[in-house]
């Protein structure tokens, strides 16, 4: 299977009052051409921050430490800022959670839509770019495209502005979609039209996709690869059907604890896991989770644990996947 992105121990801080956060501390994985990843996690987790370094939109006080970023094989944490902007929107687009906060109030949605079309095709004409978001538009499945070029974002309802700022994504014909909780704002039925419409754009025009979210259920509809993020390192990472039939690390058994099931008897109450993520300024030495998992061993807290492949394209970092790990109370054993 060919690679479209390639990141190799990226390491990301930023530097606030309190001191530097080490947002992520070493992470690696691939996006397959054509296919989805997603990475879940919850806030704080580092998965928002890996999409940003990708796009090297860190702002003034956020900077990669080290690692690789390849892009179709192109390194691109060596690129300079003017070569960035020619990539994000061209050859990685991105989708955000809330289209408001990049969507102008007061400039029609058809003409911005065009201005994205301008920045990478200056040489198509007005009429040129018009004709291309009323495509664009019909793509996304927004009814009565034509009509639609002189609204402005308020006229629009939330799922129909994430539509639009679907269809900007697409301006390009994008290499990589970076999409970060770009449904977490929606009620759950428009959730379910958005993630549909990703998955058969995706599908009509062979893009990658890299899907953020703090959502394992919403995971489950679009990607075909995960990797769980948690105090800024993946701690498992396998296909998708391999993450729900036979979860391989104790954070991964606690989120797919806490997702509602349709068929589950309503009585019974999710399971949020309990207790807060690390601080991220001084980070644990062991594993990260260890103050929350229902698992931890002494070495939890003292040491890192190495990645362990848990099967055939599949690995996570826990202290359970050790040989030396006790037997009893352990949620892996007879599976390594
Ligand atoms: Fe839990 Fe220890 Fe595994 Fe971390 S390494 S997830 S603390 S058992």
């Amino acid at each position: 299977m060919e690679t479209i992105l390639q990141v190799r121990d990226l390491h990301t801080s930023f530097l606030t009052s309190n001191g530097e956060v080490q947002a992520v501390r070493g992470v690696s994985f691939d996006v397959e051409k054509g296919k989805t990843l997603g990475i879940v996690g919850e806030s704080g987790s580092g998965k928002s921050v890996t999409s940003l370094s990708i796009l090297q939109l860190l702002g003034s006080t956020g900077r990669i430490n080290s690692g690789s970023i390849k892009l179709d094989g192109e390194e691109l944490t060596t690129k300079n800022k003017k070569e960035m902007r020619r990539i994000r929107g061209g050859r990685i687009a991105m989708i955000f959670q809330d289209p408001m906060t990049s969507l102008n109030p007061l400039i029609p949605l058809g003409d911005q839509v065009g201005e994205m079309l301008w920045e990478h095709k200056k040489e198509m004409s007005k009429a040129e770019r018009d004709a291309k978001v009323v495509e664009l538009f019909r793509m996304v499945r927004i009814p009565e495209p034509e009509k639609r070029l002189k609204s402005y974002p308020h006229e629009f309802s939330g799922g129909m502005r994430q539509r639009v700022m679907i269809a900007m994504a697409l301006a390009c014909r994008p290499e990589l979609l970076i999409a970060d909780e770009p449904t977490t704002a929606l009620d759950v039925s428009i959730q379910d039209q958005i993630l549909k419409l990703m998955r058969s754009l995706q599908q009509e025009m062979g893009m990658s996709i890299m899907f953020i979210t703090h959502d394992l259920g919403v995971v489950a509809e679009l990607a075909d690869r995960v990797a769980v993020m948690y105090g800024g390192l993946i701690m498992e990472e396998a296909d998708i059907f391999d993450i729900f039939k036979d979860p391989r690390h104790p954070y991964t058994l606690g989120l797919l604890a806490s997702i509602p099931d349709m068929n589950q008897d309503k009585s019974k109450k999710l399971q949020p896991i309990p207790g807060s993520p690390p601080d991220m300024i001084r980070p644990p030495k062991g594993c990260p989770f260890a103050p929350r998992c229902p698992y931890a061993m002494r070495i939890c807290a003292d040491e890192l644990p190495p990645y362990v492949s848990t099967g055939e394209n599949r690995r996570s970092m826990c202290w359970l996947l050790d040989p030396e790990a006790p037997e009893t109370g352990n949620p892996f054993r007879n599976k390594k």
